[in-house]
């Protein structure tokens, strides 16, 4: 089962792992109040507002964009919601946006340049082993990355008898080109994202990008979280989920398929 971003980061914060954090919206208005909150806890007036659909490359297809007043948080909600937003993953009729996730600004200019890595937490089938798949090419399609330069995708296959061990964290914030306090986060971040992944029976996470702050914090600015089906009998919270909406619109349009063939 697919959830969206602002469910999927709620999850990992829960366990420990550090998000870009954000407040879910469905109007303008609310979009606005949730900026103004956002000001009272980190004090920037710059935001990011980001469709809540079921599938990726939302900026690509115009679904993620920075307001840097209270009025383009109007503007851009208002333009955001109620759009067909079309990504590489949708298909080319889209996705109806109902609503967006206003957050936090995270890119600000600090101590040091910020930094965008991919990371993702899923299960290698054939082997029956989790793996942790990782790049310092973040922020990017990561079927890109892996089709033009393949050396820069790295796994880390865990031994499900004994878990992510810490050497093997320790090993990954090294191969991102981490180091001093970036690198202790980084570790941190790795433990509890593997923690979360394991606890929640997920098939798959996938944050892209993680990133490092100009001020050396590591911290998820997206979050693709795939529940197992089968599992969700066991976790009642996450099974109450399920965006019915989304399901709708796939049923109407697989209706429409059956009409037209
Ligand atoms: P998607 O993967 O669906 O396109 P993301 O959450 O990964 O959505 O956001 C897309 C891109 O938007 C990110 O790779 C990031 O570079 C950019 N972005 C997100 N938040 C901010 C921000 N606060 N300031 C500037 N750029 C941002
Ligand atoms: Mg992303």
């Amino acid at each position: 089962m697919n959830i969206h971003e602002y469910q999927g980061k709620a999850i990992l914060k829960s366990f420990g792992v550090r998000v870009q954090e954000g407040i879910l919206a469905e109007t303008p208005e609310e979009a606005v109040a949730a900026a103004q909150k956002l000001k009272e806890d980190f004090n920037s007036d710059w935001v990011v507002v980001k469709a809540q659909i079921h599938a990726g490359g939302r900026g690509k297809g115009g679904g993620v964009k920075l307001a840097k007043n209270h009025d383009q948080v109007k503007e851009l909600t208002n333009q955001i919601i109620g759009m067909q937003l079309v990504t590489p993953q949708t298909g080319p009729e889209g996705k109806l946006v109902s609503k967006v996730l206003v957050a936090q600004d995270v890119y600000y200019p600090g101590e040091s340049e910020t930094k965008e890595y991919y990371m993702s937490v899923l299960l290698d089938r054939a082997k029956g082993r989790n793996i942790i798949m990782y790049s310092t090419e973040g922020g990017m399609d990561i079927e890109e990355v892996a089709h033009s330069t393949p050396d820069k995708i790295f796994k880390e296959d865990i031994d499900p008898k004994v878990g992510l061990q810490g050497f093997q964290a320790r090993k990954i914030a090294f191969n991102l080109g981490t180091s001093g306090d970036a690198f202790k986060d980084m570790v941190k971040f790795i433990t509890a994202l593997y923690k979360a992944y394991e606890a929640t029976d997920s098939s798959q996470f996938e944050i892209n990008p993680v990133l490092k702050t100009s001020d050396n914090k590591i911290l998820a600015v997206d979050a693709k979280v795939n529940l197992d089906d089968d599992a969700l009998y066991r976790h009642a919270d996450y099974a109450a989920m399920r965006d019915t909406a989304e399901k709708t619109q796939l049923k109407l349009k697989q209706a429409k398929a059956t009409l037209t063939m």
